[in-house]
């Protein structure tokens, strides 16, 4: 395998920097912009959560008829679904990369793995913790939202485009998933660094500066409220039901990969993205690179971090000053 560029701490940082995505640069390229969104925006994760959406709906979901009135069997269903997918999609990764260790240290950000001694962790032990969020609070806060909405179109207080007739729109649904989940996110993300709220919740999320697939939802309660009312959208915008599970699960199972640790996972012999650089850095220094990437708000707004040797070194010399002023 190449050998992979590390930083003097022994840790790897991608060699490029992060640059704006094709689709908002000038003069546009179509070609270019298309396959940013076919290729670089939904391979490989994208398409496997759209998989899992049609796959849950038609198969592991009840029918619109059966959530009429809120019931415990159905809700429990909707639940178990997205608890075994996270299962599945978190788990899977986590076992790959740090029980088995499948690829040692390649392309891993952190020089160091998952804390199994660390106070700030519930029993004391990283991954139990973010297992523990991310499946009593998360799990069920998302299943929350998604019986909520199901339960509005369930009672025809929206209607159901139906794929046939509409094919465009369904498929504008799902390319639009991915910014709507990232613009929400980059809102409520910048809401949680309020210091107040910070405190009372974000920093929950925060103790992970080493992160581990676990990690993606590992949040407090009161982010996850905030984080999964992305659904509140479609309880206004008619969508079809495929598309109410997509949002469910991108929001569930994106950030596994993306909080991986690694840039990449290797499997059969083949290379994945899956770290993000972008949101990496921000685990590190906190104060920029609040959203993604396919949703540049942060760019807009003055927060985007490229990851350029030069602008952390001068991120690390400002956190020296800091910690010197408040010594
Ligand atoms: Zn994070
Ligand atoms: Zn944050």
């Amino acid at each position: 395998m190449a050998s992979t560029p590390f930083n003097p701490t022994g840790e790897y940082q991608p060699e490029s920097t992060i640059g704006l995505p094709v689709l908002y640069r000038w003069p546009p390229r179509p070609l270019a912009a298309l396959k940013y969104l076919l290729f670089d925006m939904l391979f490989p994760w994208g398409y496997l959560i759209i998989a899992l959406a049609f796959l849950s709906w038609y198969y592991l979901t009840p029918s619109l008829e059966a959530m009429r009135e809120f019931e415990a069997g159905w809700i429990a269903a909707i639940w178990l679904r997205n608890a075994a997918l996270l299962m599945l999609v978190a788990g899977g990764l986590h076992w790959w990369l740090y029980v088995r260790r499948g690829q040692g240290n390649r392309y891993k950000f952190h020089d160091k793995w998952l804390a199994t001694e660390n106070r700030q962790f519930l029993c004391g032990n990283q991954v139990w913790d973010n297992m523990f969020w991310s499946l009593v609070s998360g799990v069920s806060i998302c299943t929350a939202y998604e019986a909520i909405t199901f339960w509005l179109y369930a009672n025809g207080y929206r209607s159901v485009p139906a794929i046939s007739e509409h094919p465009v729109y369904f498929l504008a649904c799902i390319i639009g998933v991915f910014f709507w989940g990232t613009i929400h996110f980059y809102c409520i993300h910048r809401l949680s660094h309020w210091p107040p709220l910070y405190r009372i919740s974000h920093e929950l999320h925060h103790r992970n500066l080493n992160t581990g697939p676990w990690t993606g939802i590992s949040m407090h309660p009161i982010e996850h409220l905030l984080y999964f009312s992305v659904f509140i959208l479609v309880w206004f915008v008619p969508v079809h039901p495929v598309v109410i599970v997509l949002l469910s699960l991108y929001m569930s199972l994106g950030p596994a990969p993306s909080h991986s640790g690694f840039n990449f996972v290797e499997i059969g012999g083949k290379r994945f993205f899956t770290g993000d650089w972008f949101h990496q850095l921000h685990h590190q220094y906190f104060n920029f690179n609040f959203g993604n990437t396919t949703s540049p708000l942060d760019q807009l707004f003055g927060s985007w971090h490229d990851g350029s040797r030069e602008s952390l070194q001068a991120q690390k010399e400002r956190k020296r000053r800091q910690r010197r002023a408040t010594a």
